[in-house]
């Protein structure tokens, strides 16, 4: 075995040197070790919306990196407008500065068209991907309720009594638990039952999990975000963001199928988003919470099928 060669470093003018040179090489190894660790915790808790914490306090009438992609996000939940010429720059226009003001009247936010941390605390929320249409719901004055409809009000014809529903193969069977106490709420409330049926193809409501770009589009995001769609009447599709933590149950850190399912199947049938907190039909959910239809909920699937 070739013996290693004595370096000057073993020499005893340099008699302090392996040793400093082990410390430093402990504390490398501490750093590297502990650079892990908290590298590792946060992927968890990453989000797509992570982009909007950068834009803390940034002023109409600069710029910004980042902006032009809030700007998306405001046209796709409806706040912006979708022939807008200026979304993709990075500059905090009177255009932005009116999209931001719909999104606060819509969410009961001071209306201020400022991003202030209020406003970026509400957009990096969780949520349902159907555009807000802030315009069916800001007419009511004085409110006495709050659902909303799709333009053109589309439901399902009075002719149609049952929707037959469908996964495709190889879906999660915890989806199927979710699903149906779904339908079983909404058809208390309305003159439709829902059916499973194994024949996804002819199916009414189609239910699947995506990720990212799925054809259809509107790409969903990856973890955080938007965390599911679906199309109004009589389309029936049903998309979940596959890249979610999703469980069927309450449970903390994660997102509850039946409530997103609950909600989703609100726009199969034909309600928009609710400016109702506390309704189902609300777009925003919270981790590890199931909630039920509420009075709103019921009011407006009652009004949409009476
Ligand atoms: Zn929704
Ligand atoms: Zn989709």
């Amino acid at each position: 075995m070739k013996p290693y060669k004595k370096g000057p470093f073993l020499t005893s003018n340099h008699t302090q040197k392996p040793i400093m040179e082990s410390k430093f090489f402990r504390s490398f190894l501490i750093t590297i070790i502990t650079s892990i660790f908290f590298f590792l915790l946060p992927i968890s808790s990453d989000s797509s919306m992570d982009f909007l914490r950068t834009l803390t306090g940034v002023r109409p009438g600069t710029s910004a990196a980042g902006i032009s992609k809030l700007k998306q996000y405001l046209i796709a939940i409806g706040h912006m407008s979708e022939k807008s010429q200026f979304a993709n720059n990075d500059n905090f226009d009177e255009e932005l500065v009116h999209a931001i003001k719909s999104y606060q009247k819509f969410f009961s936010l001071p209306v201020t068209g400022f991003l202030n941390p209020e406003t970026l605390d509400q957009l990096q929320k969780p949520r349902c991907g159907v555009p807000d249409n802030p315009t069916a719901t800001q007419s009511r004055i004085p409110a006495v309720s709050y659902f909303s409809f799709f333009p053109g009000k589309p439901r399902w014809s009075p002719t149609k009594k049952t929707l037959s529903y469908s996964f495709p193969k190889g879906t999660r069977q915890d989806a199927y638990a979710a699903i149906s106490a779904a339908t079983k709420e909404w058809s208390q409330q309305a003159p439709l039952k829902f059916a499973q049926t194994p024949d996804y193809d002819k199916a009414d409501v189609k239910i699947s999990f995506q990720v990212r770009d799925h054809g259809d589009g509107s790409a969903f995001d990856g973890p955080g975000g938007v965390l599911a769609h679906a199309f109004a009447p009589p389309d029936g599709r049903l998309h979940f963001d596959g890249d979610e933590q999703w469980v069927d149950a309450a449970q903390a850190g994660k997102m509850d199928l039946e409530t997103v399912g609950l909600h989703e199947l609100g726009h199969v049938l034909g309600l928009g988003h609710s400016t109702d907190k506390d309704a189902v039909m609300w777009p925003y959910i919270d981790f590890g919470v199931r909630k039920h239809l509420n009075k709103d909920d019921i009011d407006g699937i009652k009004a949409l099928y009476k």
